[in-house]
């Protein structure tokens, strides 16, 4: 079984010495608690029975001394089993009786009112020994089930810690009461997360599972660590406290964090506040290390993008040979009407009738070739977009979602300023999500030479007079004044593995749906992409 010390017995030990070279004291409750310890409550119920009896039998004292067996029974709680219990029990009545025997053999006067105190004694000790083996029998209950619980706590494949929350609710209250209305307005007031600060997360134990996991020493090594598991990005820290602002039954989220030896490690964890502790005191927090299953995910990922993007490229080959295959046709047929024209035109007497003919014949062939065009166009262009009534707050939420781990991967701090009165537009869900989708991951990838920390992407919706607009900022390398020209041309790109039809796409999407999409930057300052798609009619 496990050697976990929590932190009461480490601080216990750390005192062990302190303790035992103050001067001895020997007051009654100090031997009272000797006896209740289990290893000396065996002698100590021998000496009491034998001080009890002896008192009782050979002393003509007038009280019911008999009754003081109970302490007996009640010592031997610490050692006896049930049955041992009943023998003891029984053992104490008999001595009751043969004290009394012994003491009354000699016919001493007032028989009935000692009869009456032995009757009260044995009728004590039968009733203590009773409560007795009920007592032992709920600790018995007690134990298997704290045994059970216990097994469950060290050896479950999940990391368990029971941690105290008392200094960081405390934290939140103080904002309440100082007049923050809620953690979203703490957080406009650009005030520090309490979260970090020495105390405010107090780990009280742990299991083998999260110290493993942790590569932690002892519970007082991973309590460090704790704050950076919540801290890990600043808008998860911000969502837990609002988890513990508004009283909410538990919290979970996934996160990127580095154990005591620097390994890299993407957690699970969920953190349950109990129901009936308004003050925190006693929160468990489940944690499950996923990065095995991530890394999996990732490469899938990686190979499905990878595929896309050969199967998008094989398209536009297999594309290119279809439109030069259908265009040979009627381009041959130009030249070769052509070339007859000329030989008609080059007789000594030209055959005009000849060269009419072979002059319609290449407008013939040019509108061919105008129409296989147009039916190549026709052929490319997607489904017809499903216009509804959309917002483009919700819109955003669900596409930073489907790209929420590659913002975690390139620990990117993600902030939304959404306007709140954002009026609905007409449009097509899915393309408008491209758009949104290709803009988010072009400024995830235009940030990843920047240091880790500095990373920034700021999503923001405007509600204007005549449109909804949306700004998507990062703080990437800029624009060149070469990027910045070609930015919106089909196959520009800067990018190895970059196809350049992105923005392309998005300008299209836009302009379909009556909007316009543009994009500023400062060289070194990062770069904004908006755009704006028309409100509709009577909502604006
Ligand atoms: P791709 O991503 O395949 O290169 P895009 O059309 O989406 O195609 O982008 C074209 C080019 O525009 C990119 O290669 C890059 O040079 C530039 N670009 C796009 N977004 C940004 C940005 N946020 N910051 C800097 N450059 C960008």
């Amino acid at each position: 079984m496990s050697t976990i010390k929590t932190r009461t017995a480490i601080a216990r030990e750390k005192i062990g010495l302190a303790r035992s070279a103050r001067p001895a004291k020997v007051p009654f409750y100090v031997i009272l608690r000797f006896a209740c310890q289990s290893r000396y409550s065996r002698p100590a119920a021998g000496i009491i029975a034998a001080v009890v009896f002896l008192l009782d039998a050979l002393t003509s004292l007038d009280i019911a001394i008999a009754v003081l067996y109970v302490l007996v029974v009640l010592l031997s709680l610490n050692f006896a089993t049930q049955t041992g219990l009943v023998v003891i029990g029984s053992g104490c009545i008999g001595l009751t009786v043969l004290g009394f025997l012994i003491s009354h053999g000699d016919g001493l006067p007032a028989l009935e009112d000692s009869l009456g105190r032995c009757f009260v004694s044995v009728a004590a000790i039968g009733i203590t020994t009773l409560l007795a083996v009920r007592v032992k029998a709920a600790i018995a209950v007690l134990a298997e089930s704290e045994q059970r619980y216990r097994t469950i706590f060290l050896t479950t494949g999940v990391g368990i810690l029971q941690l105290d929350f008392t200094q960081l609710k405390a934290a939140v209250d103080k904002l309440k009461t100082a007049g923050v209305r809620d953690i979203d307005h703490a957080r406009s007031m650009d005030l520090e997360s309490p979260i970090g600060e020495p105390n405010t997360i107090r780990l009280i134990n742990a299991n083998d599972t999260a110290l493993k996991m942790f590569n932690a020493a002892d519970i007082i090594a991973l309590e460090t660590m704790l704050p950076k598991l919540i801290n890990a990005d600043v808008d998860n820290a911000w969502k837990f406290l609002a988890a513990v602002w508004s009283g909410k039954s538990s919290y979970e989220a996934e996160t990127i964090i580095d154990d005591a030896q620097g390994r890299q490690m993407a957690v699970l964890y969920n953190v349950a506040f109990p129901a009936n502790r308004p003050a925190l005191d006693m929160v468990l927090l489940s944690i499950m290390d996923v990065t095995g299953r991530r890394e999996a995910e990732n490469q899938l990922h990686a190979a499905r993008a990878e595929l896309a993007h050969v199967a998008r490229v094989a398209t536009l080959g297999e594309l290119t040979v279809s439109i030069a295959h259908e265009l040979n046709q009627p381009l041959a047929a130009v030249v070769a009407n052509g070339g007859a024209g000329l030989r008609w035109l080059q007789r000594d007497v030209p055959d005009l009738e000849k060269i009419q003919l072979s002059m319609e014949g290449m407008i013939a062939d040019a509108h061919r070739a105008s129409e296989i065009i147009k039916n190549l166009r026709a052929l490319s262009a997607k489904s017809p977009p499903k216009s509804t009534h959309v917002n483009l707050n919700e819109i955003l939420d669900e596409t930073v979602a489907l790209v929420r781990r590659e913002i975690d991967i390139h620990q990117v701090s993600l902030q939304f300023h959404l306007a709140t009165d954002l009026p609905g537009v007409n449009g097509d869900r899915v393309q408008l999500q491209q758009v949104i989708l290709n803009l988010v991951l072009n400024a995830i990838q235009a940030m990843t030479h920047a240091a880790g920390n500095t990373r920034k992407l700021l999503i923001e919706t405007f509600a204007e007079e005549r449109a909804a607009l949306v700004k998507i900022h990062d703080n990437g390398p800029g624009l060149t004044p070469e990027t910045r020209t070609k930015l919106f041309s089909p196959f520009y790109t800067t990018k190895p593995d970059g196809m350049g039809m992105g923005l392309s796409i998005c300008r299209s999407i836009v302009n379909a749906h009556g909007g316009s999409i543009s994009a500023s930057s400062k060289p070194g300052a990062g770069t904004i992409f908006e755009f704006t798609i028309p409100l509709v009619q009577g909502t604006g």
